[in-house]
């Protein structure tokens, strides 16, 4: 099969032959149908995460059919629509896992990471993992929900009630910004400074306000979340926030955050930040998704492309979500 693999940081990836690996007991096989282009792929591909042996399949966002199941595999059968998320192995057993914090298991493995990935004709998963996807959404419009969704809905849950400002107008936010007018609360969208396009889309999405991250909102706002992998954006967002008011940081990788006065963070105001995902979390936003018509916005790129969907990532040239179909 075809799988387009990372062999070394900061080169293009390189579209590979590989063989289709058989499902052991609790796995299943996954012929890929869609697979989203995540930010996270970005980081690997650069190099800018802990180091992890070459060649790696990137890809964390895959909506497929299953092909084959393992001996001990009962949540599906042959030919169920599947989602394949970002965590894909955890121990079970450690102090994290045990407090239903498996998102921070030591032990835990990340698919198109340390796992085989969705940037491939096929992939092999562990069934305890993978979710079912509503029916409502197309096989390309499904992929973003994986992770700009479900790990973007663990940090707007974090964030707490009330009006939120968004940095970063990507695929995480350009969802979420959906979710949270769907709640009827307001939206505030801040985008690179001069990038008219990208406030116009938020817009578009029936934001209250957009403007450019080195801009001041109009009113104090009661949290924000930085989506965008700049260090600098967190004491911007801290003074755009309230009294008592949150800052949430939901990537994986940031450059580093300048020194910034402690007025910013005085009144109470908080920074934290969130880390990869629980299979709870992952059923509680497809049960929203489910309820909540989202309108994803993706562009779609054959498998073959994958390097091309990343350049356009990286130049901020995308509206929503860049997804691979194979
Ligand atoms: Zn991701
Ligand atoms: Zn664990």
């Amino acid at each position: 099969m075809l799988a387009m693999r990372v062999h070394a940081a900061g080169a293009p990836l390189l579209a590979d032959q590989v063989a289709v690996r058989e499902p052991a007991a609790l796995q299943i096989l996954v012929r890929v149908l869609a697979c989203g282009v995540c930010r996270t792929d970005l980081h690997i591909a650069d190099g800018e995460l802990p180091a992890i042996p070459f060649p790696v399949t990137p890809g964390h966002e895959i909506i497929g059919r299953v092909e084959r199941v393992g001996t001990g595999v009962s949540r599906f059968r042959i030919g169920d629509r599947v989602g394949v998320p970002w965590l894909g192995e955890t121990c079970g057993v450690c102090s994290y896992c045990r407090r239903g914090l498996e998102n921070l298991c030591d032990r835990a493995r990340f698919t198109g990471y340390t796992l085989e990935g969705g940037y491939a004709e096929y992939v092999v998963a562990d069934a305890r993992y993978c979710c079912a996807v509503p029916a409502r959404y197309s096989d390309t419009q499904a992929a973003p929900l994986l992770c700009a969704g479900l790990i973007g809905y663990r940090a707007y849950r974090a964030a707490g009630d009330g009006s939120l400002g968004l940095y970063g107008f990507g695929a995480a936010a350009h969802l979420l910004a959906q979710v949270a007018r769907a709640a009827g609360r307001n939206v505030f969208a801040f985008t690179r400074p001069g990038d008219l396009t990208a406030q116009e889309f938020a817009r578009g999405l029936g934001v209250t306000w957009a403007g450019g991250s080195d801009e001041r909102p109009p009113e104090p706002l009661d949290a924000a979340i930085v989506f965008a992998p700049v260090g600098a954006l967190v004491p911007a967002a801290l003074a755009a926030v309230r009294k008592g008011g949150r800052v949430v940081c939901a990537g994986i990788h940031m450059s580093d955050i300048p020194a910034f006065p402690y007025r910013l963070l005085w009144g109470e105001r908080s920074v934290c930040s969130i880390a990869n995902l629980t299979r709870a979390d992952a059923a509680e936003f497809m049960q929203l998704a489910a309820a909540v018509p989202l309108d994803p916005r993706v562009e779609v790129f054959p498998l073959r492309q994958a390097n091309e969907a990343l350049r356009k990532l990286r130049d901020g040239r995308l509206e929503g979500a860049a997804v691979l179909v194979p």
